[in-house]
């Protein structure tokens, strides 16, 4: 585990390539860790960074409560065994204030009306810094990111075409509990009541997946947007923010029906209670039914991910 850019870098040049990448802000549950066996098992050496980057939450937002516990999550990454380093930095490290203060940024231009962008003003500039001052210390070969953040991916696939950023983005599915709630560090906000209530937001979507795939082939962006919605207005206690049906590689928001082969992403924010809980599913067209015949338990899944990083 090393804290600082210097140590990093000598770090760095000691392990054997290729090297993988798993940035995260700490926390860490099953999601983090199936990245990191991802990257393990397809690289030589991986680099995780630990960081709650504050440029990425605005102000109100849960900057000074996100879970910090950086001996149990070194802990974990040692017990599974993936990882080959660790970064975990401090913010002064990573934003210095002396002599003069950090003064550059990353200003993504593309996803400006993307929803996720327009619920959480600079939070994707904040993503998009830290995510390339990361690049540049550890300088992976290939970095990791999950399907949960599915905005965050095309973010980073945009950013590195356009800042020709040497790094390959690979995306992994989304980790579940048993119940269908998307793995999250901010899982661990949610009272009992609330936790019993939070599986309801992958049901809308998959409501929405159901009408997409069923017999009447639901392609009409307000209708998927109903479906969504209708299962979600089931609990009260459950506050929607947005309920989006963006285009795959553009991020941009479709306005009326869904193209068959060209997909979409189909994302939501709602709040329950304190906590802001996000998620999504791929709407397209494949060849699902094909690796479901085979009895391959995971191909429909991992089938989306790749397409969606295919279409990048
Ligand atoms: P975070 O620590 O929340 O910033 O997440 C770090 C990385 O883990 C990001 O690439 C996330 O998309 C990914 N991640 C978070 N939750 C999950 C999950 N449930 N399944 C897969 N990847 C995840």
């Amino acid at each position: 585990v090393v804290h600082t850019v210097k140590e990093m870098r000598a770090l760095r040049k000691e392990l054997g390539g290729p090297v993988a990448f798993v940035p995260t802000m700490g926390a860490l549950h099953s999601g983090h860790l199936s990245l990191m066996a991802d990257a393990a098992s397809e690289n030589t050496s991986v680099v995780a960074s630990v960081f709650v980057n504050p440029t990425q939450f605005g102000p109100g937002e849960d900057f000074n409560r996100y879970p910090r516990q950086l001996d149990r999550d070194v802990a974990l990454m040692r017990d599974a065994g993936s990882v080959s380093a660790v970064f975990a930095p401090s913010v002064e490290e990573m934003y210095p204030s002396k002599p003069a203060p950090h003064a550059f940024f990353v200003e993504p231009q593309g996803l400006r009306s993307n929803l996720e962008s327009i619920a959480r003003p600079g939070h994707f500039r904040g993503v998009a810094t830290v995510v390339s001052k990361l690049f540049n210390i550890v300088q992976p070969d290939v970095a990791y990111f999950g399907q949960k953040d599915a905005i965050q991916c095309l973010l980073i696939q945009h950013m590195v075409r356009d800042l020709n950023f040497p790094v390959r983005v690979h995306i992994s599915p989304t980790k579940r509990e048993a119940d269908g709630l998307a793995m999250s560090s901010r899982n661990a906000y949610l009272s009992a009541d609330e936790r019993r209530v939070a599986p309801t937001v992958y049901r809308s979507l998959q409501a929405a997946e159901a009408a997409f795939r069923g017999p009447q082939r639901e392609r009409r962006v307000a209708a998927l947007r109903s479906a969504t919605l209708e299962v979600l207005e089931r609990e009260p206690v459950l506050s929607v923010e947005y309920v989006s049906v963006a285009d795959l590689a553009t991020g941009l928001e479709v306005a009326t029906d869904l193209v068959p082969e060209s997909g979409a992403l189909l994302s939501l924010a709602v709040r329950l209670g304190k906590t802001r809980l996000i998620d999504n599913v791929v709407l397209r067209e494949r060849e699902r039914e094909q690796s479901k015949r085979k009895g391959e338990g995971d191909g429909a899944a991992a089938d989306d991910v790749m397409w969606l990083w295919a279409m990048l």
